[in-house]
């Protein structure tokens, strides 16, 4: 396998793919504890310059010391987001941007966006992830803006362990001491708070060289049914001109993912690629990793003092369901920023609520852990995922899309679910034995209460 990988990735890729997959972060240090008061180095430490470096301009300019530590660069990234029009304000209702720069960072927009599935109907949808993002681009202005405003940015610097005491966080940034009144764990996945208990293994990236209509994006889209336990999806959206950012991923519970699924992931999304999109494809940009993912049925990720808190990928407060993480982002980081100023200017200082929980999340979670295990017969999740879009499309475009977007109301949710199971009457039969019984009732529960 991995000699079918080099070919095509090159030895290179697959390298770093063998070293994300083997690797077990170092046991973390413990710096000592800071003093209590207020001689803290800076106010913010963000730990981690990925997509969360947007929290850094924003929280200079409400005239807080920020620093990133970052382990690479800050600000560089290795992957394209997608997001709809609307999800993009904040970047300048924020005042980062004006709505000008904001339009020139997308590269490419389009009609309409599908889900379909094996052996089922496609299901269209408008509104939805059809801004292709220049992503390089977006993070790269954002450091500047951050650096123009005063933030101190170590680069190729790890957050090794921290100490929290009663004012301030000690940080070993590579056996130096920073401390800062609050730190921002933005470390994503290899956060050691990141506890989530999903996760979506994803590979995959820009691809030239394939014959697809650059006005449709494939939200969410299988070809084959389950496999070695499990539903690989694709997702394809156009980008710059004749470019298309394409991945595969699988959602799985996060202690079923073995050393080694990455690799495996890779060399499948070689294989199958040609069935799935035709063209002459040629890998451009490879993107990759793992985007956790929390289903609200069990305990949130938890950062063990009020003085580090957990933000974007460490945090999984996004969707559960569609692990749009760049979304989620948007709405968040102007209004975290605000409570972290908030939360600091006051005299006693308490941890900010940076997360206000959107209400779908709740409800979504339980189908998450549904294609997590789909269960042995290979197109029943195929079956169900298609009744269930079909009842989606049939409440209409704002309803389908609000569910893409975490923007559906409780009790959109359960008419969704009731015109699920008008079309698949076995829905709640299916989904108790693939969540089990404590699950199902806990969200039964939540549903039920929703609705009161
Ligand atoms: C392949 C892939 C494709 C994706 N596609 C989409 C998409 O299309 N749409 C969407 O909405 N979301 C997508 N996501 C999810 C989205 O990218 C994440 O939700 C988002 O990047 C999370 O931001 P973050 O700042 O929490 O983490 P990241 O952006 O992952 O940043 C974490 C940063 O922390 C740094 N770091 C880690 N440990 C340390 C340490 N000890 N010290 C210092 N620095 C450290 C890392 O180097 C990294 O730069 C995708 C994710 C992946 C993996």
């Amino acid at each position: 396998m991995n000699e079918r990988l080099r070919e095509r990735a090159g030895p290179e890729l697959l390298e770093r793919l063998v070293h994300l997959d083997r690797r077990r972060p170092p046991p973390p240090t413990a710096p000592p504890s800071p003093p209590p008061g207020d001689g803290a180095d800076f106010d913010v430490a963000i730990a981690g310059g990925g997509l969360s470096l947007l929290l850094a301009p924003a929280l200079a300019s409400l005239g807080l010391r920020v620093a990133v530590v970052e382990r690479g660069r800050a600000g560089d990234v290795h992957r394209e987001w997608n997001a709809s029009g609307p999800e993009l304000c904040p970047l300048h209702e924020s005042g980062l941007f004006t709505a000008d720069e904001v339009d020139a960072l997308v590269v490419n927009r389009y009609r309409e966006g599908v889900c379909r599935w094996h052996g089922g109907g496609a299901h269209p949808v408008r509104g939805v992830l059809d801004h292709a993002v220049d992503a390089g681009r977006l993070l790269a202005q954002v450091r500047v803006l951050a650096e123009k405003r005063g933030v101190t940015v170590l680069d190729r610097a790890s957050v090794r362990g921290e100490t929290a005491g009663r004012d301030a966080v000690a940080l070993d940034v590579d056996g130096r001491v920073l401390t800062a009144r609050v730190m921002v764990d933005a470390r994503g996945a290899t956060s050691p708070y990141a506890t989530a208990d999903l996760v979506c293994p994803t590979v995959g990236g820009v691809v030239a060289g394939l014959d697809v209509d650059p006005r449709v994006g494939d939200i969410l889209a299988t070809t084959e049914g389950v496999e070695e336990g499990r539903q690989h999806l694709w997702e394809a959206f156009p980008g710059r001109p004749g470019e298309t950012t394409v991945y595969l991923f699988f959602y799985a519970r996060a202690g079923d993912v073995p050393p080694g699924a990455l690799v495996a992931l890779y060399d499948r999304f070689f294989a199958r690629l040609p069935a799935y999109a035709r063209g002459e494809a040629r890998l451009l940009r490879p993107t990759f990793g793992h985007i956790p993912g929390w289903s609200r049925l069990g305990p949130a990720p938890r950062a063990p003092s009020p003085r580090i808190l957990l933000f974007g990928d460490a945090a999984a407060r996004h969707s559960p369901l569609t692990f749009c993480g760049f979304g989620a982002m948007l709405r968040t980081f102007a209004p975290a920023a605000r409570a972290i100023a908030a939360a600091l200017d006051g005299r006693r200082y308490r941890a900010p609520d940076l997360f206000p929980e959107e209400p779908i999340h709740r409800f979504t979670g339980a189908l998450a852990r549904l294609i997590a295990r789909p269960g042995p017969r290979p197109d029943a999740l195929n079956g169900l995922l298609d009744a269930a879009f079909a009842a989606l499309g049939s409440m209409g475009n704002d309803a389908y899309a609000a569910l893409l977007q975490d923007r559906m109301r409780p009790e959109e949710f359960v008419e969704f679910l009731r015109r699920t199971a008008a079309r698949r009457p076995s829905v709640y039969r299916e989904a108790a034995g693939r969540l089990g019984p404590l699950a199902l009732a806990r969200w039964g529960g939540r549903v039920a209460r929703s609705l009161r």
